[in-house]
């Protein structure tokens, strides 16, 4: 499966690829992610990152094109990927566009997230991550859970939530226009190409997970499977019992049809029938032949 999530900030893209990860063992590939963890160490690319992030921009196309040529040329990528928060520009498209034609990988579909403004400001200002595991919770709509869930499992202590530095009223207002400007426009580019799919991504997490998979077909693979398999177990039996009494019948036939028959016993029996059966008959016969 290679698909392409797209979704304005908040529209909660993240939340969906981490879990479509976890349930169809393929990574999850966020540009927002690398860069951000480029900027964490401190490496040149994530300086060069840094102030475009911090202003709401998008970082420069070259960057972010080496870095997913780089993630794509992993071995874990070879099995699909889910990407998230990239293509961000018909320029990212159709380099991936390319790439992938290259790689003949091509996608299997574009899935667009659909929430409305309110919901995504909503979303956003309540947005906190997990310092440690980086896992996103939000403390309007879905605060970290209490009991064992609310251990981080990095540190084995409760998840460490900040916030992103890029999810301040000011940033969040100029990565919206951005997100409207710039990669709005590959909905039509993907809806061109027979690949998008749109959901209502408003609403519970649950039910938008529900609908992402009903979206890529796979909770109804999943269910026909399920009822499938039983059936398929016993048919399989069946068949394998029916071998069995069709094979005890054809050798009962079998010997029954060359005693009478008294068919040339195979050669390998030979000097078995010399020894045993007729050894008067057959050996002076032959001996007497010689
Ligand atoms: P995200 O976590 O996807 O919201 O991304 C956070 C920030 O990283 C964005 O506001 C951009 O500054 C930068 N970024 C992430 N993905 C891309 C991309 N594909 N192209 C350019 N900039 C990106």
């Amino acid at each position: 499966m290679r698909i392409v999530l797209l979704g304005a900030p908040g529209s909660g893209k993240g939340t969906q690829a981490h879990r479509l990860a976890e349930r169809s063992g393929i990574p999850q590939i966020s540009t927002g992610d690398l860069l951000r963890a480029a900027v964490t160490r401190g490496s040149g690319l994530g300086l060069a990152a840094k102030e475009a992030m911090e202003g709401g921009r998008l970082v420069d196309d070259a960057l972010v094109l080496g870095m997913i040529r780089e993630r794509l040329a992993e071995p874990d990528a070879r099995a699909g990927f889910i990407l998230d928060g990239f293509p961000r520009n018909l320029v990212q498209a159709a380099e991936l566009d390319g790439l992938l034609g290259e790689l003949k990988q091509p996608l299997d579909a574009v899935v667009q997230f659909e929430v409305d403004r309110e919901e995504l400001m909503r979303r956003i200002s309540g947005r906190r991550t997990c310092a440690d595991c980086g896992r996103v919770f939000n403390v309007l709509t879905s605060p970290p859970p209490s009991g064992a869930a609310a251990i981080c499992p990095k540190t084995g202590a409760a998840h460490r939530l900040v916030q992103r530095a890029d999810d301040n009223e000011a940033t969040v207002a100029e990565r919206l226009r951005v997100y409207e400007e710039k990669t709005r426009p590959l909905i039509a580019f993907y809806q061109s190409r027979g690949l998008l799919r749109v959901i209502d991504a408003a609403g519970e997490v649950d039910a938008v997970t529900q609908r992402l998979a009903r979206a890529l077909g796979l909770a109804a693979r999943a269910g026909r499977n399920r009822r499938a398999r039983p059936a398929v177990r016993r048919a399989v039996r069946a068949k394998a019992a029916a071998r069995v009494v069709k094979g005890r019948r054809a050798a009962t036939r079998g010997a029954a049809r060359r005693k009478p028959a008294g068919k040339k016993p195979p050669p390998r029996r030979a000097p078995k029938t010399r020894r045993g059966a007729a050894p008067k008959r057959g050996g002076t016969r032959r001996r007497g032949r010689r």
